[in-house]
């Protein structure tokens, strides 16, 4: 197998070895270390390496060159490989160059030479780039494989797990993929029976549900105590902050989650505004990052589990999933957050999944390749969703009710769409009816002003309007607002019920709800910032309230 190919390029031969001595040391068992101090041969390079199939992972490329500045040289070398990481080397008086191209050329991350001692300076940076970008690589012929119809909602349905569960796979569709059908022979499956998923070692699952393929990949779906002294009930960035503290605080944790951890942040394509990465991380690599952080601290985590319903008997908690197990806890963590509020719209019901998606950019970018695509929202995801979709579609559509982004978007959003030559704008507009067959061909779109309709050619449309809290299961007498979010700490006092519910003497924690022991944090709660780092902070305060619940009872 051909290995992915780290690409390196400075016009200072000395530097050039220097920086090709030190990936070969550390990188050379996994990646081909390509290096070049010529940008016209670097240009001449790059089309025949895509010409050939090669992956490039990472360029990391000198600032100040004769012919051209290492931004310029990014900007090129994105068009042709734009999932490679881009990393720039840059002298001191280069930094602010460097702070700008974060948001021209979409710069992962800047290195200031000399990085002596590599150890320290050079490698920790480039294994993180190298750790994103292989979460998203997916190797050519192996691993696993999903092989079904591109407008299937059940084939969205898994193809959302995999990626939210952070599983490597290949996407194999049935219509348009010759080797689909090659794998199908292969392996006996008949097209009636998919979605199909081929496990490396060649196990055959046809239509399975998330939790048997969930437990086919080692999810573990079950608890394996019988009593934990804190249950978080959603693994978004809330239950995540709130797991790495219970586990690293010594809290005997279970995190449940009933897709995947990430929660909305794990959709992102890239958030910008999580303090200490400067040049933005990718949900996914959020994700990541906490998983492992919460496991290493020894919380268990399960997924796909929904819980059904909760049940306070004295000092435990009794959480019911809807597989009919059971999990005790002394203390809960609500983190179940939000979810996009459906575009009542019968002919967009009929489209969900099989070209109308809600939320779900990063998954399906790719089946949209050359297409125009439609977004309707006019938020923070929104934007993210239209600057992934562009990469890949032949033009982008914003449809906002509103003129403009200017109340509802952050300006470094609004920046970049600006300058996106295929995302358009399309203010005072609203999405009344979606066309098509098997599959959403066509929009039609009102102007709200003129009430004029237009019927356009739409492969995909992308909603993210409105959220719902994810709360309507919770039965027990939890007090919420009229939006179903839940109320916590001292905003119980305004409702009338609080204090026919609260039995103590004293005041409920901040974060605590109406039943004492039960607390929630992130979007879920009433008031909340809607924020990953408000989320995460809500989960990491959540458990000092935890522990202090915990000394009394
Ligand atoms: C596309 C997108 C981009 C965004 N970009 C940014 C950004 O750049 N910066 C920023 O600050 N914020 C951003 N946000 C907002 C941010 O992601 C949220 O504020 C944050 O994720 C809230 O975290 P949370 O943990 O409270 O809830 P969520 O992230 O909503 O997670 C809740 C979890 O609970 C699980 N769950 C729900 N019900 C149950 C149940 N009954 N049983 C088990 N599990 C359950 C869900 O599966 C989910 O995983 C973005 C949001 C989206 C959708």
């Amino acid at each position: 197998m051909r290995l992915p190919i780290i690409f390196a390029i400075d016009d200072d031969q000395q530097v050039l070895q220097a920086i090709q001595h030190d990936l070969r040391q550390q990188y050379r068992k996994k990646y081909r270390i390509l290096a070049t101090s010529s940008v016209r041969e670097a240009l001449d390079t790059l089309p025949e390496l895509k010409k050939k199939g090669e992956e490039i992972a990472l360029f990391l490329s000198d600032q100040r060159m004769p012919s051209m500045t290492g931004v310029e040289f990014l900007a090129q070398a994105r068009k042709l490989f734009p999932n490679a990481k881009r990393a720039l080397l840059t002298a001191y008086s280069d930094i602010d160059a460097a702070v700008r191209a974060i948001n021209e050329v979409q710069l992962d991350y800047y290195i200031a030479k000399p990085w002596d001692p590599p150890e320290e300076k050079l490698y920790p940076v480039l294994d993180d780039l190298l750790d994103d970008w292989q979460s998203d690589y997916r190797p050519g012929h192996e691993g696993l494989k999903l092989i079904g119809y591109q407008f299937s909602p059940r084939s969205h349905d898994l193809k959302d797990f995999l990626a939210g569960n952070l599983f490597p796979y290949r996407w194999l569709d049935i219509e348009s993929d010759p080797s689909a059908q090659e794998l199908l022979d292969l392996h006996d499956i008949e097209t009636k029976d998919l979605p199909a998923v081929v496990l490396e070692n060649g196990t055959v699952l046809t239509q399975p549900s998330l939790s048997d393929l969930g437990e086919k990949l080692g999810l573990r779906p079950k608890a394996s105590q019988a009593l934990y002294d804190l249950a978080i009930i959603g693994a978004g960035p809330a239950g995540l902050a709130a797991a790495v503290y219970g586990g690293s605080e010594g809290l005997k944790t279970v995190l449940i989650d009933k897709r995947a951890p990430g929660g909305q942040a794990g959709t992102s394509s890239r958030i910008e505004n999580y303090l200490g990465f400067p040049s933005g991380l990718s949900g996914a690599d959020l994700t990541r990052r906490a998983i492992t952080q919460a496991q290493r601290f020894g919380v268990e985590f399960l997924a796909p589990q929904e819980v059904m319903s909760i049940k306070s008997q004295g000092q435990y908690k009794h959480i019911s999933m809807v597989d009919g197990s059971e999990v005790v806890a002394r203390a809960i963590i609500l983190s179940t957050g939000v979810a996009y509020h459906k575009l009542e719209n019968k002919s967009l019901d009929k489209f969900t999944g099989a070209g109308v998606y809600y939320g779900a950019a990063t998954t399906e970018a790719y089946a949209f390749k050359g297409k125009p695509v439609y977004i309707v929202g006019g938020g923070n995801s929104a934007g993210q969703g239209a600057m992934y979709l562009s990469r890949t579609a032949s033009h982008v559509y914003i449809c906002v009710r509103r003129p403009d982004l200017t109340e509802t978007m952050s300006q470094y959003l609004i920046d970049q769409i600006a300058s996106t030559p295929n995302i358009t704008v399309m203010g005072c507009t609203e999405v009344v009816e979606a066309l098509g067959n098997e599959r959403m061909e066509c929009l039609v779109l009102e102007n709200m002003d003129s009430k004029e309709r237009s019927t356009v050619e739409a492969a995909g449309l992308f909603i993210f309007i409105g959220t719902k809290p994810f709360t309507d299961w919770i039965e027990m007498d939890i007090i919420k607002d009229p939006k179903g979010f839940i109320a916590t700490g001292r905003d119980l006092a305004k409702y009338a019920d609080f204090k026919k519910v609260w039995r103590y003497s004293r005041e409920p924690f901040a974060l605590e709800t109406c039943s004492a022991g039960i607390f929630a944090a992130g979007d879920v709660r009433a008031g909340a910032m809607n924020r990953v780092a408000s989320a995460v902070g809500e989960g990491a305060m959540a458990v000092s309230f935890v522990h202090k619940y915990l000394a009394e009872n």
